[in-house]
């Protein structure tokens, strides 16, 4: 198959080849180098860009690499995990087990994303992040949330715990959900051609998850008010007594600045009723008649 993109990977190739050249020759010079990249960045900063607004999420491969040109999106929604701690996760004295806590993690985070259609998954430093888009996205980002969340308490934490020494730090998976705006384009010069996702949904979905401890999910108030009319998702499932109860709480993620007010998840899917509740949430499910809301309760 021919891939259309192919031109410009051997493009950023070449680019790549003659500035690691250029670094080993003789007349190589730093101040010769940084002088050239700030005409490249004035280039760029002073350059025209065009945004083209597409209603479906695009592939890569509609992406544009030399051409400044971004494609905008609306209705993004972002999920972000990573590892907590994972500073603490010493290479040096836990190398091994470190490594295996990687691979764990981001192998099931990626297969666990991909469960629920995901537009977009990347692995980023020890974690990854998913973009969903188009039909249900909060829905399918919140069920893939809360899938990542139980996956973290109920299975990651016990790991550690049973298969790593007692010093090994506690650890486990810390997730946040934005959504908004985002805009895109490949950039690269090092043979490979990134996508960037310009915006605020990645960004503060990253904070959100910052902000969280392990095993939580903490979303911007914005995904919580498109989340909150859905008796599935904001509601208990009514065990051990038969009531349900409200999941979620209040939460300030400093890093947001004026969007600091978040909302924290208090739950987990249900042993007995989560598939049934997950299953309800993907078939655009939102009334329940065992949930009664009283208006302005407070
Ligand atoms: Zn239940």
């Amino acid at each position: 198959m021919s891939d259309p993109s192919s031109e410009f990977n051997l493009a950023s190739f070449k680019e790549a080849v003659r500035l690691s050249e250029a670094a080993k020759s003789s007349s190589f010079s730093i101040s010769a180098a940084l002088a050239e990249q700030q005409e490249e960045a004035s280039t760029d900063i002073t350059s025209a860009v065009e945004i083209e607004d597409v209603e479906k999420f695009p592939s890569l491969s509609d992406l544009y690499l030399e051409k400044r040109k971004w494609l905008r999106i609306r209705n993004v929604v972002a999920v972000s995990t990573d590892l907590k701690d994972s500073t603490a996760l010493n290479f040096d004295k836990y190398a091994q087990t470190s490594a295996r806590l990687y691979q764990a993690v981001t192998g099931s985070v990626v297969r666990l994303f991909s469960l629920f259609d995901p537009q977009f998954i990347a692995i980023q430093g020890d974690g990854a992040f998913a973009l969903f888009h188009g039909e249900l996205a909060f829905e399918r980002a919140f069920c893939a949330a809360a899938s990542i969340k139980k996956f973290s308490l109920a299975s990651i934490g016990p790991l550690i715990d049973e298969k790593f020494s007692d010093s090994f730090p506690d650890s486990g998976l810390k997730t946040g959900i934005a959504s908004g705006i985002l805009v895109a384009k490949k950039v690269g010069v090092r043979g490979t051609n990134e996508p960037i996702w310009a915006g605020k949904p990645v960004n503060f979905a990253s904070k959100c998850a910052q902000g969280a401890d392990r095993h939580e999910l903490i979303v911007t108030s914005a995904v919580y008010e498109k989340l909150a009319p859905n008796d599935y998702i904001d509601y208990s499932c009514g065990c051990p007594n038969g009531v349900p109860y409200p999941l979620w709480g209040e939460i300030e993620v400093e890093k947001l600045g004026k969007h600091s007010n978040c909302m924290r998840l208090g739950s987990n899917w249900c042993e007995t009723h989560g598939d049934e509740f997950c299953r309800a949430i993907l078939d655009g499910k939102k009334t329940r008649e065992d949930v009664v809301r009283t208006a302005a309760a407070a």
